[in-house]
């Protein structure tokens, strides 16, 4: 077995990880402090590769406790140290260039992988080693130090530093190792489940005619009704996809209702007006005209079959009953989940490290000495939107200033 030390060592070499080293690595190099990332996979950093589509969108300026499900006083801790505006700083220093789409940040480059590589070049100029393809598999205390166990080696480290992320997409580096690690060092933790995945519904039949609209809409689950979503949705033979199903996804179950408002644009007060001044200007048109301006097409067609109107009606047929099913079926159209999605499909997962084992301030354990732990591992998860990186960079950064501060 190979032995190495060092002053620092960070388990993961991910979006926590590589922020909380780039935040350190100035001020280990100055005092002469060496820090070592471990790397399960041959290739670091991959969720950041395929994040946002390939374009990593890596902050949100409405980053906020309200964007985030967990202990609320942890995540404010955390956001008060480091709001979207100190990330976009975090990042002008490492040269990154963005830009601003509604709130979310991506690079300019338009990949992902410019995030990437802005991190390995900061690292590699202030001399920070990632060993790629070390697997931890169990960390130990001894005599004041840590000792951590791969598959081939042992390092010893007196801070160590757990970002081993969740178990959410295995295919690409997802693991329960940090949850086990964790364990290690006497931490409870939450059972993980997926977050942030697509629906399939039980509305097969309705949902093969509208399949490839992609429109705004407000979502929401019976259950939770204040859970309220506005994005972009897309709709497959499937299911349903966004940002905002995405955001609503984790209190999901098989059987939940959803509801869709297929025009959040509208009030009620206005929908009525315009639905009304439409069947007075056009009283001699087909039931179509009365919504072929707001909605797709297939959309309309689907619409009056479930509302059960006529399609040769002329508008000022149109009862006010008719009206009613129309609005009923525009503002809060039900449909039916069908089953929930594995931590395959799934950007997130909830549980985690229980965050009352955890100095928000800090990062810090509070179960053992000198350990630290950042990111996706922690029992908090975020809406769809930019807020997971967020949080992962927030985090990492809270605890490199902790050990900086420690680190003579
Ligand atoms: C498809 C997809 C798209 C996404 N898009 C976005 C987006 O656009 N915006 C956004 O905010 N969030 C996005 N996310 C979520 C975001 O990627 C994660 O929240 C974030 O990467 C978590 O950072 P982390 O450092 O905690 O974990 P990770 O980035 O997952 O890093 C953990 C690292 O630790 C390594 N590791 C684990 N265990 C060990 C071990 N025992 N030994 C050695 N190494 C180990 C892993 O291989 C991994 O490289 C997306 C996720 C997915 C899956």
């Amino acid at each position: 077995m190979r032995e190495e030390s060092s002053d620092i060592l960070i388990i993961g070499a991910g979006a926590s990880a590589l922020a909380c080293a780039a935040e350190l690595a100035p001020i280990a190099k100055k005092q002469n402090k060496k820090i070592l990332i471990l790397e399960a996979q041959k290739v670091c950093a991959r969720k950041i590769l395929i994040s946002g589509n390939g374009r990593c969108n890596f902050t949100n300026i409405a980053a906020a406790p309200d964007k985030y499900y967990g202990d609320k006083n942890f995540i404010t801790e955390i956001l008060k140290q480091f709001p979207p505006t100190e990330c976009l700083k975090f990042f002008d220093k490492l040269g990154l260039k963005y830009i601003n789409e509604n709130g979310r940040y991506f690079p300019i480059a338009g990949k992902a992988s410019a995030v990437k590589e802005c991190f390995l070049n900061w690292l590699e100029n202030y001399g920070v080693q990632i060993l790629e393809g070390q697997t931890a598999t169990q960390i130990k205390r001894n005599k004041n130090l840590w000792e951590v166990k791969t598959q081939d080696s042992i390092f010893k480290t007196k801070f160590l530093v757990l970002a081993c992320g969740s178990k959410a997409y295995p295919q690409i580096s997802g693991t329960d190792l940090g949850y086990t690690l964790a364990r290690q060092a006497g931490h409870k933790i939450k059972t993980p489940a997926p977050a942030l995945f697509g629906f399939d519904l039980q509305e097969k039949k309705a949902l093969i005619r509208i399949a490839g609209i992609k429109m705004q809409a407000r979502v929401w689950l019976e259950n939770y009704p204040k859970n309220q979503q506005t994005d972009e949705i897309t709709f497959t033979s499937r299911g349903v996809n966004g940002n905002n199903i995405l955001t609503l996804s984790r209190n999901a179950k098989p059987g939940s209702k959803l509801f869709i408002d297929f025009l959040p644009q509208f009030t009620d007060i206005e929908l009525t007006k315009y639905l009304q001044d439409r069947a007075k200007q056009f009283p001699n048109l087909k039931t179509k005209a009365l919504l072929s301006g707001i909605l797709p097409d297939s959309l309309i067609n689907l619409l009056i079959d479930f509302a059960h109107l006529r399609k040769n009606n002329r508008l000022i047929d149109l009862t006010p009953s008719n009206f009613a099913k129309i609005k009923e079926k525009l503002e809060a159209w039900p449909f039916t989940v069908a089953g929930i999605r594995p931590f395959e499909e799934a950007y997130s997962a909830t549980g985690g490290v229980l965050t009352s084992e955890v100095n928000a301030a800090t990062l810090r354990s509070k179960c053992a000495n000198n350990l630290f732990i950042i990111g996706e591992l922690l029992d908090i998860d975020a809406f769809c939107g930019g807020y997971s990186l967020h949080f992962a960079f927030a985090t990492g950064i809270s605890a490199a200033k902790n050990i900086g501060d420690n680190l003579c």
